[in-house]
């Protein structure tokens, strides 16, 4: 072939390689919002079958279990003997510290109701699916701090699986320096997601907001009291970490005409706006992974700067 050829050869099969092969984040939501999973309400044998395909899938990418488990199971709210216990699913992968951030995203959701599948697939099968993205950027880059990846149940019914991770936690609480929650990040429709915990932590500010230079852009906000319901604080699991004083950061989008509705499925979610925004939010915590680890004393500044 003459060489003024080769390039364009190239580029042309590489472009149709890369577009062969379905993303995994997408196959991964996909998945996770199907009808086979029942909507992932904690305690039922739907979500006993997500909990086991995120296992499987925190196994392909290579983490670490964690005290021996990937799981940390616990009773349910009003569950009667012999029902099914709650599960965190819980990965590891360790950095050059011991000092941890804690990635999270709610996998459970509300189940059937009146014979209708909620597939959840906004809330929050795309959570997972990001912190899996994430999970496996980190693998290929490894981080300054030691990285805890939780998959949280009972999210939908009072924070259950967060409350329980803080009260009886698998590592010493106060080695964690962040935690960074996952919670409805797929519909950036209107090319907006929000960053919430920086109106409490307000060092935190100048890390996450400089990588706007994709079609998606990442906003500070919803997290001052004085907004009301519009302040999410309170509003997915960081708020049990918030509880325990530890800082956090909740990235998400604005509610949308399929919040909590069956009609929150994988048809309504945009691929390339879904795919953009896991790309921006991994690179903005591989930021802070790099940015926060040259503060030697991470935890006398923060109390500080609070
Ligand atoms: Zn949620």
């Amino acid at each position: 072939m003459n060489i003024r050829y080769i390039i364009p050869f190239i580029l042309v099969l590489s472009f149709c390689f890369k577009n062969s092969r379905p993303q995994q984040l997408l196959l991964d939501v996909k998945e996770l919002s199907s009808d086979k999973y029942e909507g992932r309400k904690a305690g039922t044998e739907g979500s006993r079958k997500a909990a086991g395909y995120i296992i499987e899938r925190f196994k392909e990418i290579g983490l670490q279990r964690v005290n021996n488990s990937w799981k940390q199971e616990f009773k349910l709210n009003g569950s009667k003997k012999g029902a099914f216990p709650g599960i965190n699913v819980m990965g590891s992968i360790p950095g050059k510290r011991k000092d941890l951030i804690i990635v999270s995203a709610h996998y459970d959701h509300l189940g059937k109701i009146n014979g209708a599948i909620y597939n959840g697939a906004d809330d929050n099968a795309s959570g997972v699916a990001g912190l899996l993205a994430m999970a496996t950027y980190f693998k290929n880059n490894p981080p300054e701090f030691t990285l805890l990846f939780v998959c949280f149940d009972a999210e939908e019914s009072g924070l259950q699986g967060s409350k329980t991770f803080v009260s009886t936690p698998p590592v010493p609480l106060n080695l964690v320096a962040l935690n960074i929650n996952l919670d409805m990040i797929s519909r950036a429709d209107n090319k907006k997601i929000f960053v919430c915990g920086t109106h409490h932590f307000p060092y935190l500010k100048k890390y996450v907001t400089n990588n706007n230079k994709g079609e998606v852009k990442l906003l500070a906000g919803h997290d001052d009291p004085r907004l009301g319901r519009d302040d999410w604080t309170n509003q997915s699991d960081h708020y049990s970490f918030y509880q325990k004083h530890i800082p956090f950061l909740y990235f998400g989008v604005e509610d949308h005409p399929d919040y909590h509705r069956y009609t929150d499925d994988y048809e309504k979610i945009d691929r390339e706006t879904f795919s953009n925004t896991s790309e921006l939010l991994t690179k903005t915590v591989a930021d802070l992974d790099k940015k926060l680890s040259l503060q030697k004393t991470f935890r006398e500044k923060l109390i500080m700067e609070k």
